[in-house]
Order: C-alpha cells, then structure tokens, then sequence
C-alpha cells in the first residue's frame, strides 16, 4: 500500500486558486514541493512556524514570507514562483499524467498512468522473491532506482555545508557512497559478504544485485540469505531516520552486525 500511496503522490497536484485549503509543506502545489522533502519539521519548528500553515498563511502584501535565513539555506526557495491568487477561487486537486498533462482526476487515467507495463529488469529477482522482507525489498528497490533521499539530494536545497556522511563525517552522502563505498559501510558489508555466500560479489550495491541476478539457481536456502542480508544491509544504511541520527550511528551498525552474526550462526 505505501508503494501505491507513493505512486499516487507523484501525480497528484494542487492548483492554487486561494491558497487557504493548501498546505504549505506536505502538498505538491510548486515545482519544488513538496517542501516537506527538504524542510524538516525541526527547521519548521525553530523558524516559530506551524506544522499547520496554508500556502496563502505564507503570502503577504504581494510577496513571500519566507524566513530570511532560508533564502540563504534553501537556494530554490527564492525560485518559487508568486501564483496568481484570486480570492473567491477554490483551490483545487488535479492529476499530472505521465505525459506531462494536467488534468481533472478520472479512474481511466489514473489507470493509465499506475499499471505497470514495463518490461521487467533482469534484477527484479534479487528484490522481489517469496521469502523477502517487503519494507527491505522496497527500499532496495528505490536504492536501485536512485530513489532514496540521499544527502547529495538534498545538497541542492542545503547550501550551508552542513551535510555530512552520518557514518565517516567526510561528506555528503549518496547512493554510491552509502552502498558501499563508504569506509564504514564497506566495512560491515565485508563482514557480510565473508559470512554468506557473496565472497565474490562486487562492492558496490547496484554490481551486487546484477552478480547475484545472474545466478542460475535463486531458490536455494544459501541464495535466499545473500539476498535477505543484501536487503537487509541497504535498508540499514539507506533508512534516513538512521542516516539522520548521528547519536546513534555506530551502535545501529554494530548492533545489526551482531544480530545477522547470530541468524547466521
Ligand atoms: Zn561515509
């Protein structure tokens, strides 16, 4: 279900007509939003804001209000367009297809736009199998879409420099870097690699999956573990909240390391 919630976001859009039903942070209604991607709720809270603003709450006079600071912070706040407002319009929820239309929401479109008709990827079978867990299988998927908010995302928005690699503090992270080129990273995913069967498997997460694509055989209790641990691994390192937290960083590592020690024996 979160995967669809998820999809359905990406199409949904709101079409400003007096900006008071709107909210500021959470509904897509520019091209940058939504906001909430890149402004925490922290950094909502120490601007004395509310977590309940509208669009129109943030206009005034004929101009934004944003914090003065943010304009230094987020570069593309300052990009956002002024809508043109009209008072006694409703604002208003539409659907942006996949060609790039927007439109009033029908089934038949949305249809259109969510079942899936791609071809399938030769990978889809290391994320995608019986015994998976699916909130890993799911975030490895994004992992393997670049997907996942990654510091170098955000980078764009955050130009105070303060974005840095929550493990080795060198950086921003990224998807290359988290899985796992990062010294702290690589170093557990040896300890993995050396206790499953994935002893020749490359280093780098999105290598990983095509090697173990590859394999004739997927079934096997020794292949269902490599992919479980792979899965594993990346929704380890790839959780934001765990990326975020910084008091915790080592001891989550660690402890995860010792809890597949122990399922692996
Ligand atoms: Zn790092």
């Amino acid at each position: 279900m979160i995967e669809v919630r998820d999809m359905i976001k990406n199409h949904v859009r709101y079409v400003i007509g007096n900006g008071k039903h709107i909210s500021i942070w959470y509904d897509k209604w520019c091209e940058q939003g939504p906001l909430c991607e890149y402004i925490t709720r922290r950094t909502i809270f120490d601007a004395r804001l509310e977590d309940s603003m509208k669009v129109a709450d943030m206009f005034n006079e004929g101009k934004w209000n944003w914090p003065s600071e943010w304009m230094i912070n987020f570069l593309n706040i300052g990009k956002i367009d002024i809508p043109s407002w009209q008072d006694d319009k409703k604002d208003k929820v539409q659907w942006f297809t996949n060609k790039n239309l927007l439109m009033d929401f029908s089934t038949k479109q949305a249809w259109e736009d969510l079942r899936i008709d791609n071809p399938s990827v030769g990978w889809c079978k290391v994320v995608w199998f019986n015994q998976m867990v699916p909130r890993h299988a799911f975030i490895l998927w994004l992992a393997m879409q670049g997907r996942l908010m990654t510091q170098d995302r955000m980078e764009k928005w955050q130009t105070n420099g303060t974005l840095f690699c929550t493990f080795c503090q060198a950086g921003p992270d990224s998807h290359e870097h988290l899985f796992f080129q990062c010294p702290y990273t690589m170093e557990i995913w040896d300890c993995m690699r050396k206790m499953t069967n994935l002893q020749n498997v490359s280093y780098r997460m999105d290598n990983s999956v095509q090697e173990i694509a590859e394999n004739k055989v997927q079934n096997n209790i020794g292949m269902v573990v490599c992919k479980l641990v792979l899965a594993a691994s990346v929704t380890i390192f790839g959780k934001k909240g765990i990326i975020d937290c910084s008091r915790r960083k080592k001891e989550m590592g660690m402890n995860y390391a010792r809890a597949l020690s122990i399922m692996l024996g």
